[in-house]
């Protein structure tokens, strides 16, 4: 029998009578002649609440123990879907993570899915079970530990099922009709696209919106997932939704394509680094060691000989990039005057593969930003995408300008 995967996100499970509705859609497919493999989220704001309590306990945590925690709302809602579907005669079971098993690396709190062995599923849908509900985001290391995906990580679970199952699709339900050309929260001109190209998902995913998690999207692209976006609130219908697809599959294209944004972004400044051969490496080498996400990166000329590094990662990670530079300066490896964290900063970008072969698409976002008297601190540029750091406070005025003048409400 054909094989589907749906992925329900933390609202489309947030309660009792959301697993209902998601469960009914469910039936549907299973009425469709498919064998579903649905992948469920934790209820909205559970993991955030985990989070927050690991925070709490353990500032600069172990990850193994942040993944034991903040992996447990997925094994909740995955055992109450499957009772659901059992309750509407739909023979369905749940599954962990390391029940598949779901064989991921052991970088805790940002695993990579190594294998899915598909066995032991296919065995119970072979002995007539319909519905195989995982958990999300989660999996299990070689050393046999409990590791998670990194967040939003369950749509890289349901596209790795996808793939592994040769499932004819995979559907991510969510609480939004499909991908838009701006988080629609932001501004009401966001328009929803039909189709987008594999390559401006992937930017647009790992520059912040968060729609798809960014491996997810690689994995599709990868193993020519056929991936669609759509609203577990709707009525179903064949054309709802967002695919993302090939470039060739795609007719209309504008130069840019959409704008995201990164809230939590923080700049940090190791102030007169001795300008040095190897610096560069001293600084970065133990800041990847700590699990730090170095994203932008700026050398600037300071005094003689000296240099001001400049880089920004995510807010929650600060207090690990501190640590880790004020550790490297106690033992020698690098020296600096001072270290400075700016964590009002957010990041904005345009992303399109129409970039490529037209130019002037980073002169106009720095007009448009100038004329919102936006300052730009930081710039980093790709074939297909410009980024700028900013002030947090300026960033939905950024959007919303930066949406307005490309056009993009318009369908190119
Ligand atoms: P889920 O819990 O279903 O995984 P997420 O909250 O992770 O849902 O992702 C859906 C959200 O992504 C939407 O509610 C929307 O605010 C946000 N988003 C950001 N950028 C976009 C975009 N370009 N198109 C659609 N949604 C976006
Ligand atoms: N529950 C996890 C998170 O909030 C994974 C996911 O929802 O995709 O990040
Ligand atoms: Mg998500």
């Amino acid at each position: 029998m054909p094989t589907l995967v749906m992925k329900f996100g933390g609202t489309s499970v947030a309660n009792l009578d959301r697993i209902a509705r998601a469960a009914k859609r469910v039936a549907v497919e299973v009425a469709n002649g498919y064998d579903v493999i649905v992948i469920v989220s934790a209820m909205s704001g559970k993991t955030n609440e985990l989070v927050g309590w690991v925070n709490e306990t353990s500032p600069l945590y172990d990850a193994r123990e942040y993944d034991a925690i903040v992996s447990s709302g997925e094994n909740v809602t995955a055992g109450l879907m499957a009772l659901r579907l059992q309750e509407m005669d739909i023979p369905a079971r749940s599954w962990q993570g390391w029940q598949v098993p779901v064989k991921t690396t052991s970088a805790h709190s940002n695993a990579r899915i190594e294998e899915i062995p598909t066995e032991k599923i296919n065995a119970k849908f072979g002995e007539g079970m319909k519905v195989a509900v995982v958990a999300g985001f989660q999996g299990i290391s070689p050393e046999g530990r409990i590791t998670t995906l990194g967040r939003g990580g369950s749509d890289t679970t349901a596209v790795a099922f996808a793939a592994a199952f040769g499932a004819e699709r995979c559907d991510i339900y969510t609480d939004v009709d499909g991908v838009y050309t701006t988080d629609p929260r932001i501004t009401s001109k966001a328009r929803k696209l039909d189709k987008i190209a594999f390559e401006e998902m992937l930017e647009l995913a790992s520059l912040g919106a968060k729609v798809l998690q960014t491996r997810s999207v690689e994995l599709a692209m990868r193993y020519k997932v056929r991936l669609r976006v759509l609203s577990s609130f709707e009525e179903p219908s064949d054309s709802a939704g967002t695919l993302v697809c090939d470039e060739e599959e795609i007719m209309e294209s504008n130069v840019v394509a959409g704008v995201a944004y990164s809230r939590d972004e923080a700049k940090m400044t190791l102030i007169s680094v001795a300008d040095r051969p190897g610096i560069a490496a001293a600084i970065f080498g133990p800041l990847s060691e700590a699990g730090v996400n170095v994203d932008m990166i700026v050398q600037n000329i300071s005094e003689e000989g000296r240099t001001d590094m400049t880089f920004s990662c995510p807010t929650d990670q600060v207090k690990r990039a501190e640590k880790a530079m004020q550790d490297a300066k106690a033992s020698g490896a690098i020296n600096f005057h001072d270290l400075v964290a700016d964590e009002g900063v957010a990041k904005v970008s345009v992303v399109g593969i129409g970039m490529r072969s037209h130019t002037g698409v980073a002169a106009k976002m720095f007009r448009v930003l100038s004329a919102e008297g936006v300052n730009i601190k930081v710039i980093t540029t790709s074939e297909i995408k410009i980024s700028v750091l900013i002030d947090r406070k300026y960033m939905e005025l950024a959007v919303q300008a930066l949406h307005d003048a490309f056009e993009l409400e318009k369908a190119g």
